[in-house]
């Protein structure tokens, strides 16, 4: 009997435990993907294109067997069932909050037909692991510890004689073709040339250059994390059969996935945690309308134009590439919710609309994590300064001059403060938007006057 293989965020052939319970039931495999309209026009163009690309690609992986459906899952999985004659319906387990609600209503659909869920997009599943009471874990460190002690499966095989299901009706992909923001390369075979070569060139050495965004030294794997062109946990099998897997460079890159899963963990226990507070303390901050007061502050903030030249850097890589350095969404993060006092969930849905990696755990957690609303023990008080951060992490200032031509003459780190020298604001670089010191005070203000 068919067996469907309905794919989400798993646009692989490999190490997809979910593929290997569908051929493990005995007849042909049909793998099928839904594209939802109501969740792709909430993805936006860049996160579209990067889809329909993965899909392309994956379509070639499946030997051309893989169908696309427009609609909604539960109407689309059933008929596809009845069309195909199947016994069963495989995935990958969701445990994001829209995942698990769509998964039950398809599973009332599917009436007598099961939805079996094998793995998940994780190297170990969200809810997995706990504190010995049972309860989740809070706060990141002891988390990572509890997840390592846990550890992971061995990457799946991919079955030997597969048997596709041929010949059923698919729409067509890709459905955005041409976005204002740049497409990179998807699919499992680019996943897979991008991972060696950052295994060659940058894992030693990540420690030590993760947080400098002019090196571009960074794995840029989040793109394939999205879409499940790779798995995490054939990733962490590499690193260990690495010559550098016992590196610092190596414990650091590893750390960094495991905050992938910490957040994906925290939004599985909290769901409510994606777009309201984590931590009840600040709920009674102030803060000012994006729509109203700070439109203007905010629209120079979304265009890279604030006259703070790391924070446009990174606004203008945003919007040019889809993708932003990990160290850059950090400080313009801290720009929009302390320097501009605007409420986190702005620009978590900022990003979300542009970001080719835009993830629901990762991102609205990241920003958290930089309001001091979130999981980390790190108080509101610590505000980022978007000079000295500049300085530090860009040291020579390639960065900046990489993405603001306005500031392409002025040379060295001097470009992290263009005010300060004769023509540096003489090429059209804007003024400073706001003092960065005042500003700074009055979110200190406000802090204390919400824990009052
Ligand atoms: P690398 O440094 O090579 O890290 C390897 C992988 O580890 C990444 O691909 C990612 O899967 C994971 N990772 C690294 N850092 C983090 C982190 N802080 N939190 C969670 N996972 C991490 N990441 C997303 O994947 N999607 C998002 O929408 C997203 N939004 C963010 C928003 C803000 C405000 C902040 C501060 C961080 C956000 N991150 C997000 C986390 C991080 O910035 C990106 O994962 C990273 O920059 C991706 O680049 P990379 O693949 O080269 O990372």
């Amino acid at each position: 009997m068919t067996a469907l293989l309905w794919l989400r965020r798993d646009l692989r052939l490999h190490d997809l435990p979910a593929l290997l319970a569908a051929h493990e039931s005995g007849g042909e495999v049909l793998p099928v993907f839904v594209a939802d309209p109501a969740l792709l026009a909430s993805a936006g163009p860049v996160r579209r294109a990067h889809l329909s690309a993965a899909l392309e690609a994956a379509r070639e992986s499946y030997d051309g067997a893989l169908v696309v459906r427009v609609g909604r899952a539960e109407a689309e999985i059933p008929a596809l069932v009845r069309e195909a004659g199947a016994g069963s319906v495989h995935v990958s387990r969701e445990t994001t909050p829209y995942g698990r609600r769509r998964d039950r209503r398809v599973e009332r659909a599917l009436g007598d037909v099961p939805l079996v869920a094998t793995g998940t997009p994780y190297a170990v599943g969200p809810g997995v692991v706990r504190k010995a009471d049972g309860e989740p874990f809070r706060v990141f460190t002891p988390f990572s510890r509890a997840w390592r002690e846990n550890g992971w499966h061995s990457p799946a095989a991919v079955p030997a004689r597969l048997r596709w299901r041929r010949r059923v009706e698919s729409a067509a992909v890709p459905w955005e073709e041409d976005p204002a923001t740049a497409v990179v390369p998807v699919g499992e075979a680019a996943a897979r040339a991008r991972w060696e070569e950052f295994l060659e060139d940058d894992l030693a050495d990540y420690d030590r250059t993760r947080d400098r965004p002019d090196l571009a030294a960074t794995s840029q794997m989040s793109v394939h994390l999205k879409y499940g062109t790779i798995h995490p946990r054939t990733m962490l099998a590499d690193v260990a059969a690495h010559p550098a897997g016992r590196s610092e460079g190596a414990r650091r890159f590893v750390a960094e996935l495991c905050w992938r899963e910490f957040y994906a963990d925290v939004l599985f226990h909290r769901p409510d945690s994606a777009w309201a507070d984590l931590r009840e303390d600040l709920r009674g901050m102030a803060y000012e309308d994006p729509a109203g007061a700070a439109a203007d502050h905010v629209r120079a903030w979304e265009e890279g134009r604030t006259g703070y030249p790391f924070v446009d850097a990174g606004m203008r890589q945003l919007l040019a590439e889809g993708w932003m350095h990990n160290r850059v969404r950090m400080v313009v993060a801290s720009f929009l919710v302390k320097d501009l006092h605007v409420w986190w969930p702005h620009g978590a849905r900022y990003f979300l609309e542009r970001l080719r990696d835009g993830d629901l755990a990762s991102n609205n957690h990241g920003w958290q994590w930089v309001a001091g609303t979130g999981t980390d023990a790190a108080p509101y008080f610590r505000v980022f300064n978007p000079v000295t951060q500049g300085e530090r992490f860009d040291p020579d200032g390639a960065y900046v001059r990489r993405y603001v031509p306005e500031l392409a003459h002025v040379p060295g780190a001097a470009v992290h403060q263009p005010w300060r020298i004769p023509d540096g604001l003489a090429r059209g670089y804007p003024e400073r938007i706001v003092d960065h010191a005042a500003e700074r005070a009055e979110a200190l203000r406000r802090y204390e006057a919400a824990r009052r």
